[in-house]
């Protein structure tokens, strides 16, 4: 009886010892973590442009502007029957977007108002601007062209469709981990009215 016991204390020391062994490889197998630039994973979002009317292709060039200015999150368009996180609608008013981030599991949509553009606004930064949102960019009116977030506030000639440094850094943080859900769904839209 006595030996019995010692042979099993001796079976649960080694399982004991393996599971230890096992979260000491587990935690071996992921180094990238610590590298800021290497993430564990991409979080992709799809856009869906049935609604984006007259705004498809440069819907597609607004998307393609952030996958260049970041690593951590891609925007890429929908396949047929995909779940869509971003709805992408073309209307009369002013361009507008929930505001993110956005997650893979969740969704928001961007209004391509027709406002700004008949105002003369550039159509790529405005939605370059509204995907900043999705991204869970806030505005930030300091009227300068080289901060996409500054939105109408910039000069109306303003082009400029590239995110600066720090609206870039602010969206890998966003992402520098994959979350797969989304915690709260987002109802704050954002309104974009010069
Ligand atoms: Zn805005």
């Amino acid at each position: 009886m006595l030996k019995t016991k010692s042979t099993l204390r001796r079976i649960l020391t080694l399982v004991a010892a393996n599971a230890a062994l096992g979260a000491a490889v587990v935690a071996g197998a992921a180094p990238a973590a610590a590298a800021p630039t290497a993430p564990a994973a991409v979080t992709t979002l799809t856009y869906d442009d049935s609604l984006a009317g007259e705004f498809k292709s440069v819907v597609a060039d607004g998307a393609a502007v952030w996958n260049a200015a970041v690593t951590n999150v891609r925007i890429v368009k929908a396949a047929a029957g995909q779940r869509v996180n971003i709805r992408v609608i073309a209307d009369d008013g002013w361009p507008r977007a929930t505001l993110g981030p956005i997650r893979a599991s969740g969704s928001g949509t961007v209004w391509f108002g027709r406002r700004a553009v008949q105002q003369g606004y550039s159509p790529l930064r405005i939605i370059a601007h509204e995907f900043g949102h999705s991204l869970g960019l806030p505005d930030r009116r300091t009227g300068l062209c080289a901060d996409l977030m500054s939105g109408s506030s910039a000069p109306v000639t303003c082009a400029n469709a590239q995110p600066n440094p720090t609206e870039r850094s602010v969206v890998q943080r966003n992402y520098a981990t994959a979350v797969a859900t989304q915690d709260t769904a987002l109802t704050l839209v954002v309104s974009d009215a010069a």
